[in-house]
């Protein structure tokens, strides 16, 4: 079986929506009946995402089967609503590890240890790694920006595997500024990154041109002739409302068949129907619902930074679309609850608040007291994690009476710890052992029959991601439940609680997983799909 390597680079910024155009050319090549498969490069020397910093990077993202990466891997599951596994993220931390341990296991003997070939053919191992997997097409993004430092080793393997025979092809995207004082699109920086690209021996098969505007013939005539480029090969990617329409933007421009071209590949099919009903049913939207999400990562210096929550985002997406409903998504930073409860108020403004997923005790009692007002005015909730751990604090507190009870997290001397440390999570936080070491992953969720969560899976078990170091303390399980707290989802064996709800009320729901790390374009999670419908009704 003949594969495919196609790699996108980026040049002129970051931030330029690499992980959505290879979501995109993927979804593309899938629709015309290929196995499509993504992984990520991030050249940075962590070995994972599982330690960065939200607001610096985006959101952490789960896999099924356990690793904490980066978010593009959300981008090409939503688009390819394909599971993709944690050995298509591949850092700097993970390649250097693996070469400095097999120098010191001898492999490398009477050798002197290199970038290249040595750090190199480690990459080029990783990538044909994922090649074994049943796939015509492995799309690989390179993060960073050409011409960085980081990124320039993969660059070269990248170059090497097309010198070697294999069938590799290039997508450099680059970004036109529009300089406003002029009021004209400049290609130079464009120009410069290819040049770049062309000095470590790569010429790119295709340019695509990110702008707030579409390229205009002008400006793809200088990037062809400048870039050495036909210019039936320069792609326009102009801002646009919806992610989701950019496979359809790249198809008018006919990219799948001129990609296929390239490789002498015939399509199997065309099939694009789907997806174009979904963009029109986006499109056709007139209804609305407003969505308050009560988190803390959402700013960096003076900017917004929503990708700390972006599969949460995604997520109320799907689910509202799924409905023709527009959302409205609103950011509330805890902290202006703490400082002044009468700001609590202004939730009634909303059809639903979230509590999403969070580490540390930055914001949580404006959390808390955010979940006891949607609690007692009726307001449809979903905590996510965190968001279910506070709910069973509030209710610990206020309905059961224990007060002063708190996740051990925040307050470690806490007189009712109704939510502590995962058995097994104490030895790691005593070794200092940070990396890795949560619950983490697809796990299975026993469901009890007769509940809101049965209603809305309508099966007995399911799987679902989690990432989390605390549960719900089993000791205090039978006070919480004789007080009405329902634990609708448990482990198999019953012992760790999983998804709590609350009877009785319009909607009020919170899982111990993430339900949006498995929420697909087409197929919304169905906790995200009940809460947006019970929003909806509200
Ligand atoms: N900090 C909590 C825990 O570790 C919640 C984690 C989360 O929200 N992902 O259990």
């Amino acid at each position: 079986m003949q594969q495919h390597y196609i790699f996108v680079t980026g040049g002129v910024l970051s931030g330029l929506g690499k992980g959505i155009v290879t979501a995109s050319i993927g979804k593309l090549l899938q629709s015309s009946g290929f196995k499509v498969t993504a992984a990520k490069v991030d050249p940075y020397l962590n070995y994972d995402a599982g330690t960065l910093r939200p607001t610096e990077h985006g959101e952490v993202w789960v896999t099924e089967d356990g690793g904490e990466i980066d978010q593009d891997l959300g981008h090409y599951e939503r688009f390819l609503d394909v599971n993709i596994p944690k050995s298509h993220n591949i850092t700097t931390g993970q390649v250097f590890h693996e070469v400095i341990q097999k120098e010191r296991s001898g492999k490398y003997l009477g050798q002197t240890v290199q970038p290249i070939p040595h750090v190199t053919d480690e990459i080029k191992r990783r990538f044909r790694e994922i090649a074994k997997e049943n796939v015509d097409f492995i799309l690989i993004e390179i993060g960073g920006t050409v011409g960085d430092y980081e990124n320039v080793l993969y660059l070269e393997a990248a170059r090497q595997m097309r010198f070697e025979g294999e069938s590799v092809l290039f997508v450099h995207v680059v970004y036109l500024p529009i300089v406003k004082t002029l009021g004209e699109m400049k290609t130079k920086a464009a120009q410069h990154s290819v040049r770049d690209l062309r000095e470590i021996g790569i010429q790119p098969d295709f340019i695509v041109c990110r702008a707030e505007k579409p390229l205009d013939d002008v400006r793809r005539k200088k990037i062809a002739l400048f870039c050495n480029i036909k210019e039936e090969d320069v792609m326009s990617d102009p801002d646009l409302k919806i992610s989701y329409e950019l496979p359809i933007v790249f198809d008018d421009q006919g990219l799948c068949d001129k990609i296929l071209k390239k490789l002498n590949l015939k399509k199997k099919k065309k099939d694009l129907k789907e997806w174009k009903k979904f963009i029109e049913r986006i499109k056709s939207a007139k209804k609305t619902v407003k969505v308050g999400i009560v988190g803390k990562y959402f700013t960096i210096g003076e900017f917004q930074l929503p990708d700390s929550y972006i599969s949460v985002i995604e997520a109320i997406k799907h689910a509202c679309w799924c409905h023709g409903i527009i959302p409205e998504i609103e950011w509330i930073d805890s902290k202006i609850f703490e400082k002044n409860r009468d700001k609590l108020n202004m939730l009634k403004n909303f059809d639903g608040i979230i509590v999403p997923g969070g580490f540390g005790s930055l914001g949580i009692e404006g959390k808390i007291l955010a979940i006891e007002y949607a609690r007692k005015n009726n307001i449809p909730f979903l905590g996510l994690c965190l968001g279910l751990q506070l709910a069973v604090v509030e209710f610990a507190r206020n309905v059961c009476g224990l007060d002063g009870a708190h996740s051990t997290e925040m307050d470690p001397k806490t007189p009712y710890p109704v939510i502590d440390l995962l058995p097994g999570q104490k030895d790691y936080i005593k070794k200092s052992e940070y990396g890795a070491t949560m619950r983490l992953g697809g796990q299975k969720v026993k469901i009890k029959p007769g509940t809101l969560a049965h209603k809305l899976y309508g099966k007995s078990v399911v799987v679902e991601r989690f990432r989390h170091r605390y549960e719900i303390n089993p000791k205090y399980v039978k006070l919480l439940e004789e007080k009405g707290f329902v634990f609708s989802g448990t482990t198999p064996d019953e012992k760790i609680m999983q998804i709590g709800e609350l009877p009785g009320l319009k909607y009020f729901i919170g899982s111990q997983f993430h339900p949006e790390f498995t929420s697909r374009s087409l197929n919304p999670n169905p906790l995200f799909r009940g809460f947006i419908e019970a929003c909806i009704k509200k």
